[in-house]
């Protein structure tokens, strides 16, 4: 969207005969000075304009930031901006990201938590000059940490029912100077966009995700998965799917109780997602069992990630009191390609069958889906559960 420009009509204005021969007059009474004034108005409303609708343009929490800190940095300069916030409002597990003269930097912020300053933004929210911030909030040990950034102007991000989702500190101008009162009302006005665009962001982000563990949802799995077999029918190139389910997940429930079963989970979550590509789609299918979506991954290579999987989780500790017995999980994979011409209920239910015999022959291992025309006359003539025509075995069974 183009704004139109109104410079013009200024000159038409002082082009005018009455306002020539009155000029000293209107000078004298400060109609020059207050044009001037409207002008630069025009000029602020106009950027705050554009630039919020770069905002609201940008689809990840990431690229708002980066395009927050130009839009601040063509205007204004501040030396430093942080950007601290919340992906999972239940936990206090933040991400900070800071920018020193408009570039990503990592600034060593170890921040425990924003939670504290949470009643405080309830009753003000708004930006906060620091210095009154830090004297109205009173001692807290963060402040040893926002310091080091010497942050001039402290911004909330507030969500819809009160709740802080994150916060973002403004360093001093770059050459030293103050904010002029035009800066800081810019800065103020575009970062509650910012915050907003954030906040539906992260909204939109919490929507396709697992609460408890913050892997994928089943849904947002089932959505990739559909967009990985239009694609692979497209360019005929091989997608996996393993489907993890951990043994005998009832007797740690029933003998540590269900919160030390939650955080094997959560551990668990952690363990899996760091052992996969970037691109990799680890989800939560729902209670002890989990999906991994392996884009561009044909059988033999997801073979090998389950066994990944399968050994690191063997070797996993989960921090408790007392120690929690090592847990084992079962694993079944399923790949398929462009030609295969499956939907996604059918290759969820082979994969799901595969997860079945490792189960069947003893857990704690992988088994690896293969269908053929041997598959299909057996299901026809027997009408049995079809078992797959290649299991491999993994190291002995859990008891
Ligand atoms: P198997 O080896 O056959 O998979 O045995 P299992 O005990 O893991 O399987 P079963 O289906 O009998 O039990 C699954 C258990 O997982 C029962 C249920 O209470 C537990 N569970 C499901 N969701 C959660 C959860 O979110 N938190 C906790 N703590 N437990 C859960
Ligand atoms: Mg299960
Ligand atoms: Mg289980």
């Amino acid at each position: 969207m183009t704004i139109p420009e109104h410079f013009g009509e200024r000159k038409e204005f002082l082009s005018r005969p009455e306002v020539a021969e009155n000029s000293a007059f209107l000078r004298e009474v400060g109609v020059f000075d207050h044009v001037n004034f409207l002008e630069q108005e025009i000029k602020n409303f106009r950027d705050l304009f554009t630039s919020t609708m770069d905002i609201f343009t940008r689809s990840t929490v990431e690229e708002i930031m980066d395009a927050a800190v130009r839009r601040i940095s063509d205007y204004s300069s501040p030396s430093v901006v942080v950007f601290l916030w919340k992906p999972l409002q239940n936990r206090e597990e933040i991400v900070i990201k800071g920018y020193k003269d408009y570039k990503p930097v990592d600034l060593g912020l170890n921040v425990p938590g924003i939670s504290c300053f949470e009643p405080f933004f309830r009753k003000y929210p708004r930006p906060i000059n620091y210095e009154l911030f830090s004297f109205e909030f009173g001692q807290s040990e963060i402040f040893e940490y926002f310091d080091r950034v010497n942050p001039s102007l402290v911004i909330p991000i507030m969500g819809p029912s009160g709740g802080l989702y994150g916060m973002v500190l403004l360093g001093n101008k770059a050459m030293g100077q103050e904010y002029s009162i035009a800066e800081l009302s810019f800065i103020q006005h575009f970062m509650s966009f910012v915050s907003l665009a954030i906040q539906n962001n992260l909204h939109y982000e919490r929507t396709l995700r697992d609460v408890k563990t913050g892997l994928y949802n089943n849904a947002f799995f089932l959505t990739r998965l559909n967009e990985e077999i239009a694609r692979s029918r497209r360019n005929e190139y091989k997608t996996s799917i393993i489907m993890l389910d951990i043994d005998h997940f009832k007797r740690i429930n029933d003998t540590y109780g269900h919160i030390a079963g939650d955080r094997v989970l959560e551990s668990l979550a952690i363990t899996i997602k760091q052992a996969l590509r970037s691109h990799d789609v680890p989800s939560r299918f729902g209670g002890e069992e989990f999906t991994v979506l392996l884009p561009d991954t044909g059988k033999d290579e997801a073979f090998l990630v389950a066994e990944r999987l399968r050994n690191i989780v063997a070797e996993m500790d989960v921090p408790w009191e007392p120690s929690l017995p090592r847990i084992t999980v079962s694993l079944g994979v399923c790949t398929f390609y462009g030609r295969t011409g499956v939907s996604s209920e059918e290759i969820m239910k082979r994969t799901d069958e595969a997860l079945y015999m490792s189960k069947e022959q003893g857990r704690n291992r992988t088994t690896v889906w293969e269908g053929g025309l041997l598959d299909k006359i057996e299901k026809r003539f027997s009408g049995s559960y079809p078992p797959p025509r290649v299991s491999h075995g993994g190291g002995r069974g859990a008891t």
